[in-house]
C-alpha cells in the first residue's frame, strides 16, 4: 500500500478493493494532490450555481465540504 496515497487508511485502499496498490495504480494521488482537486470541483460546482443542490443531494460530498477547506 502507498503511504503517500490519499486514498490509504491504516492497511486499506478506501477508493479500490485492492489489497495492495498496483504499479501505476490510476486512482493514485498524494493527499495535496486530492486536496487541490477537490477544491477545484467545489469551487466549479460553486461557479455553475449547483454547489448547494450537490451539498443536499450527495451526503458524502457535503461532509468532504465540511472537512476540506482551503
Ligand atoms: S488508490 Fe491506488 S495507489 Fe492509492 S491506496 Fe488505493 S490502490 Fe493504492
Amino acid at each position: 500500500m502507498s503511504d503517500e496515497c490519499f486514498a490509504k487508511q491504516g492497511s486499506k485502499c478506501i477508493i479500490t478493493s485492492n489489497k495492495h496498490c498496483p504499479k501505476n495504480c490510476r486512482f493514485y494521488k498524494t493527499p495535496e494532490k486530492f486536496k487541490e482537486d477537490f477544491l477545484n470541483t467545489k469551487a466549479k460546482l460553486k461557479e455553475l450555481g449547483i454547489l448547494g443542490d450537490c451539498q443536499i443531494r450527495y451526503a458524502f460530498f457535503a461532509k468532504m465540504c465540511g472537512k476540506i477547506k482551503a
